[in-house]
C-alpha cells in the first residue's frame, strides 16, 4: 500500500509546558533507559481517503483512543529505534536514519499497514529533534533515543487492515541500556519459547514480537540472567537472536560468525554496520547458521573466544555467561574481549563524531 500523499508541511506548535531547565539537567545526571521523555512529539495521521495528513510537532500528550481501536485488539503496530547524538564538537547527528526509514516500511508491508514516504519519516524525526534539541544529552554513553511508531487507530472490530493509522515519534534521553554498564551480560537460552517462525513476523519490528518474547525474558530474569537468546522454531537448534538484539561470535582463528537473515531474524542496522566495519578490518564475517551445540562445544574447546549482542539501544554488549537448564558456561573468562571492544569503539567513534565518517553514515542536523 503506497499512499498517495501531497507534500506535507509540519505544523510546529511549541509546548507551553516544557520541563524547566534545572529539572532537565538534574534528570540528566542519572539517566536510565526509557523513563524520561522530551517535551514534544511528532505526529502524522493516515486515513484510507486522505492518505498522510495533519503532520505536526506538538506538546507530548496522551492520545484519546477508542476502546474499539483496532490496535487494542489485533496489534497492528510497528516501531523503530534510533538515536540522536551530540558530538564532541557540538553537532547534533543521526546514525544511518534512512536505514530506519526503509526498515519501517518493510515492517509496514508485513503488517498490512500503509508505507510512510521515507522523506516524511526522516522529516518527522528531524523536526522532533529540532524542537527538543536541548534534550540531547552530551555525556559519554548518553544520547536522545528516538522512537518512531505507527498503530492502527480505526474504531472497528472486524478483522482486516485498519483504514486509519497514527504515526508518531517520541524522544527519550538515555544513558547506558544495561545497569551494569559495560560489564558482560549473562544470557538464558530459552528452551520452551521461540521468537519467530518461517513465514511469521520475525523480520518486522512489531510490538507483537516483543509481547511474545516477554515470558521468555521474564524466565531469563528468574534464572538470574540479563537477556534471553532464542533458538529457531523449526529445530530448536540454531541460535537466532536475543529479544531485541542480534548476536555475533568471535572465533579463535579471528573470523566472526553471525546468524544469517532469512525472515526470522530482525535485520539490525547495528549488525549491518558492524559486519561492514569488521570486513574493512580484514576480518572474515560468515553469516551462517550456528547451533547451540556448537556454541557449547566451541566455548569448551577454546575455539570460541568472544560473543556479543548488538542493537541501537545497548550498542555492543559482550556476552560473558550462557545458562541453560542443564548447566552454564563462560565465554572469554566472563570478560569483554579485544575484538568486541575494538568493534564497539569503531562504531561508537563514528556515532560520536570522534573518527572519520568515511561511509557517510552520519546525518548532521544543521543548526541544531
Ligand atoms: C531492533 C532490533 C534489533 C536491533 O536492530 P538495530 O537496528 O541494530 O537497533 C535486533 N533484534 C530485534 C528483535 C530488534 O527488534
Amino acid at each position: 500500500m503506497q499512499a498517495e500523499t501531497a507534500p506535507l508541511t509540519f505544523d510546529i506548535k511549541p509546548s507551553a509546558n516544557c520541563l524547566p531547565e534545572q529539572d532537565r539537567l538534574k534528570a540528566f545526571e542519572n539517566l536510565g533507559f526509557g523513563t524520561l521523555f522530551s517535551d514534544h512529539m511528532a505526529v502524522i495521521r493516515w486515513s484510507a481517503d486522505k492518505g498522510w495528513h495533519a503532520a505536526e510537532v506538538t506538546a507530548r500528550a496522551p492520545f484519546p483512543i477508542d476502546p474499539a481501536s483496532s490496535v487494542m485488539h489485533y496489534a497492528q503496530e510497528i516501531f523503530e529505534g534510533m538515536k540522536a547524538y551530540r558530538t564532541a564538537d557540538g553537532r547534533a547527528v543521526l546514525f544511518r536514519p534512512e536505514e530506519n526509514a526503509r526498515r519501517f516500511n518493510e515492517s509496514a508491508r508485513r503488517m498490512a499497514m500503509p508505507e510512510l514516504p521515507e522523506a516524511l519519516f526522516l522529516e518527522a524525526v528531524e523536526q522532533l529533534v529540532r524542537a527538543d534539541a536541548k534534550w540531547i544529552p552530551a555525556a559519554e554513553g548518553s544520547s536522545l533515543y528516538l522512537r518512531p511508531f505507527m498503530f492502527a487507530s480505526e474504531t472497528f472490530l472486524g478483522v482486516r487492515p485498519s483504514k486509519e493509522y497514527i504515526f508518531c515519534v517520541i524522544a527519550s534521553p538515555v544513558g547506558p541500556y544495561f545497569k551494569g554498564g559495560a560489564k558482560p551480560v549473562s544470557i538464558w537460552v530459552s528452551q520452551d519459547y521461540t521468537r519467530a517462525a518461517s513465514g511469521g513476523t520475525g523480520a518486522a519490528k512489531c510490538g507483537g514480537n516483543y509481547a511474545a518474547s516477554l515470558v521468555a525474558q521474564a524466565e531469563a530474569y528468574a534464572k538470574g540472567c540479563d537477556q534471553v537468546v532464542f533458538l529457531d522454531a523449526a529445530e530448536h537448534k540454531w541460535v537466532e537472536e536475543l529479544g531485541g538484539m542480534n548476536v555475533f561470535f568471535v572465533m579463535a582463528d579471528g573470523s566472526i560468525v553471525t546468524p544469517p537473515l532469512g525472515g526470522t531474524i530482525l535485520p539490525g542496522i547495528t549488525r549491518k554496520s558492524l559486519i561492514a566495519l569488521a570486513r574493512e578490518e580484514g576480518i572474515t564475517v560468515d553469516e551462517k547458521p550456528y547451533s547451540f551445540d556448537e556454541w557449547k562445544a566451541d566455548a569448551a574447546s577454546g575455539r570460541l573466544k568472544e560473543a556479543f549482542a548488538c542493537g541501537t539501544a545497548a550498542v555492543v554488549a559482550a556476552i560473558g555467561t550462557v545458562k541453560y537448564p542443564q548447566g552454564e558456561f563462560q565465554i572469554g573468562g566472563g570478560e569483554t574481549g579485544p575484538v568486541t571492544t575494538r568493534l564497539r569503539d569503531a562504531l561508537v567513534g563514528i556515532q560520536r563524531g570522534q573518527t572519520d565518517d568515511a561511509h557517510g553514515w552520519l546525518k548532521v542536523l544543521e543548526g541544531v
